[in-house]
């Protein structure tokens, strides 16, 4: 059915101003970022389907899609593992089995021998040759033509009571106010492969027959690219813009403190890494530069992160400002704490902690003193970014391990600035190092520092694997170990969430180490344990009088025991690469040979085979983030809380990682030369959820 112009849509009009867009639709599209029809043209399909031609019976092949047309020459309800409907299908070059579990009396009826059907669906090889399962069919007359469909038909992303016939009804009456009206092109010149934007958009809601199918599956068309180009480049101006927000409120000046941090350095018993030191004078500049720092640090586990932050600590407390460093789990916060104490203390800096657990009393002294500015140091997990706690002076936010915490808690902390001194400059660390396409991705409004070194003397931990028939022989080892002075981490690991489930068979694992291993002291720690009990047996642990910790994954981040030199992982095959390769990065902190036994349940599939090995093969961190990017993508890699940042409409990082240098390049030469694109791409291709620019 043509549109009708007379109703002078134009593509800024709000959807309700197209056919079958009543209120209750309206609010639904809303819900998707969906108000203009212009939006409506931003909503791509994720695939197509192929209903432009006939496929003969005889040419059909299983796996596939395909539409069919023939005369129906059987139809029974056949018992055997369930009853079915069971159709046979003939043309003149095969015949064909259509197969539904679920139907009428009446379309048993309609089904009857004789009638001439056209199907789609998928093709499998079932019980009688090849079958359609459930096809979409409808009945052909002999007195109409029935034309086939003339482009490949999209599938939308969509939601609840949005059904694919609705979507391209709409996505039909968009492009067609397209067609009369003018869409601007946003992206200078003939960016990307020369193919236009309105080119682009009506290829890919309605694909020509002759569309190359596999390279549009592999994301890799020109029309593809050239939008996805367009979105990264909006993605990245929509970071940069939240970038010049924060920069625009100015920062606390820090050159005071400097000269402390070279005093500092001095009372360390070891000497820094030249990328230490580097990473430390980048972060000593933004410090004292009057703009708010951003500044991710990203170095592998054992790089000696936490000095790097002490020294932006002391820059900050010298220079007068109060700091608050986040941790993602108590015992994390708890070393820092323990740390930091012994760093600060001789020092005169008044610290102060806090958790979730820090309760009543304490907790309001806490409080208080953090209130009132006498402590210059705030050590805790996200109770800090809690809405009751507030700082006199903050300057400084230091997040650990920020892969663990979404922008939106990154950026609440820093809001508990007072606006007297700007905005407090933020510090993110992460061992989890994220491959250089993702970062510029994920962290475009963030500089960042990479401490490429491990201290001296490291040496990597040898990796095994062994199949858990073997259990005993690695009991054994753990004797071994302990023997000869050393300890060993023994960790659990369980698909399951639960915190209840991973502490049962933490316990369990521990009384049977116990039972075999007699002689040794065999402590647990899991993440039901109280913070006050958790940091008992840390500390056992720390001074050797237990030798063997079992542990749930809580031991994650951070832990720092130089002594140990074991690790032995369970169900390694089922955590992702990050996670073992943070854990491993508890061994191999001391000087001695460090080993991990990765202890997998046989059979291993392809998948966790491929995964293990590249855990024997590398202790290099960022090829290990490199593999597990290709393995699991990148909002796994990143931690779902991260995911919303990666949330693009056609864009995927790892298909389209070629394009970001020329996506920088744009975003630069827009934001230098034509400032009023820059919001127009931004609100093309985030809309209302340019969610991050308002926190
Ligand atoms: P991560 O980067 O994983 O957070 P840490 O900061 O916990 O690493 O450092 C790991 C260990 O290495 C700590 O015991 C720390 O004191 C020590 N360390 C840090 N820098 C150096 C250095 N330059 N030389 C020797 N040891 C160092
Ligand atoms: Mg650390």
């Amino acid at each position: 059915m043509p549109f009708d112009f007379s109703m002078n849509v134009s593509i800024d009009s709000p959807v309700t101003r197209l056919r079958g867009v009543g209120p209750k639709m309206a609010e639904k599209l809303s819900q998707l970022g969906i108000e203009q029809v212009h939006d409506l043209l931003f909503h791509l399909p994720l695939r197509y389907q192929d209903r432009t031609r006939i496929t003969p019976i005889g040419a059909l092949q299983s796996g596939s899609d395909a539409v069919v047309e023939g005369e129906i020459r059987a139809a029974d309800v056949t018992f055997g593992r369930r009853r079915s409907l069971v159709c046979r299908l003939q043309d003149g070059t095969g015949t064909l089995t259509l197969r539904f579990f679920h139907f009428s009396a009446a379309q048993k009826n309609s089904l009857a021998p004789g009638t001439q059907l056209r199907c789609y669906g998928e093709v499998r090889r079932g019980a009688s040759g090849l079958e359609l399962y459930h096809p979409e069919y409808r009945q052909l007359s002999e007195s109409q033509t029935h034309p086939v469909e003339e482009c490949l038909t999209p599938i939308y992303p969509s939601t609840a009571g949005v059904s694919q016939s609705v979507w391209r009804k709409l996505c039909t009456q968009a492009l067609a106010v397209l067609s009369g009206s003018s869409l601007p092109e946003l992206l200078p010149g003939r960016a990307g492969n020369g193919t236009g934007l309105v080119q682009a958009l009506n290829y890919l809601h309605a694909p020509p027959p002759d569309a190359p199918q596999e390279l549009i599956r592999q994301g890799r068309h020109p029309a593809q690219l050239r939008l996805v180009l367009e979105e990264l480049v909006a993605h990245n101006l929509s970071l940069e813009k939240l970038r010049r927000q924060q920069r625009s409120l100015g920062a606390p000046d820090m050159r005071a403190g400097q000269n402390a941090t070279a005093d500092f350095i001095k009372t360390l018993a070891f000497r820094l890494t030249g990328a230490q030191e580097r990473v430390i004078a980048e972060i000593a500049a933004d410090l004292g530069s009057g703009l708010p720092m951003l500044r991710l640090v990203q170095g592998d586990v054992g790089s000696g992160k936490t000095v790097v932050a002490a020294c932006a600590a002391l820059q900050a407390i010298r220079s007068g400002y109060q700091v608050a460093i986040m941790a993602p789990t108590e015992i994390l916060a708890e070393q820092h704490w323990q740390g930091f104490q012994q760093w600060f203390e001789p020092l005169g800096s008044p610290m102060a902690w806090l958790t979730g657990r820090l309760k009543g009393k304490a907790r309001r002294q806490t409080l208080q003193q953090l209130a009132a500015g006498d402590a210059a140091l705030a050590v805790g997990t996200h109770a800090l970014f809690q809405e009751e706690v507030s700082f006199a002076r903050l300057g400084l936010v230091i997040v650990d391990e920020q892969q663990r915490f979404g922008v939106h808690q990154r950026l609440s902390l820093s809001d508990k600035a007072s606006g007297r001194h700007g905005r407090p400059h933020q510090l993110v660390m992460t061992a989890t190092t994220i491959p250089r396409t993702l970062a510029m991705v994920a962290y475009a409004d963030l500089d960042c520092s990479v401490i490429d070194e491990l201290p001296p003397g490291r040496r990597p931990v040898q990796t095994v694997l062994i199949d858990s028939e073997r259990r005993q022989q690695v009991v054994q080892r753990v004797q071994a170990a302990c023997d000869q002075g050393r300890q060993a981490y023994w960790v659990c690991t369980l698909i399951e969430e639960s915190d209840a489930l991973q502490r049962q068979a933490a316990e369990a694992t521990c009384e049977e180490l116990q039972q075999l291993l007699p002689q040794l002291h065999i402590g647990l720690v899991h993440g039901r344990m109280k913070a006050v009990e958790k940091a008992a047996v840390m500390a056992q642990f720390k001074s050797g009088e237990i030798q063997v910790l079992v542990a749930t994954t809580v031991i994650e981040v951070g832990v720092d025991v130089a002594n140990a030199s074991l690790m032995i992982i369970e169900n390694p095959e089922r955590l992702g690469l990050a996670q073992l390769h943070q854990l491993r990065g508890r061994i191999g902190r001391g000087s001695t040979a460090s080993h991990c036994v990765l202890l997998y349940q046989s059979p291993l599939g392809e998948h966790s085979k491929a995964r293990l090995t590249t855990m024997r093969e590398s202790s290099d961190g960022f090829y290990i983030a490199e593999r597990d990017l290709e393995l699991r993508g990148p909002g796994e890699v990143l931690g779902t809380r991260q995911t919303g940042l990666m949330e693009f409409r056609l864009a995927d990082i790892q298909l389209h990682g070629d394009l970001l240098p020329e996506v920088q390049r744009i975003a630069q030469h827009l934001v230098d030369s034509d400032p009023a694109r820059v919001d127009q791409l931004i609100r093309r291709w985030l809309g209302s959820a340019e969610r991050f620019a308002s926190v």
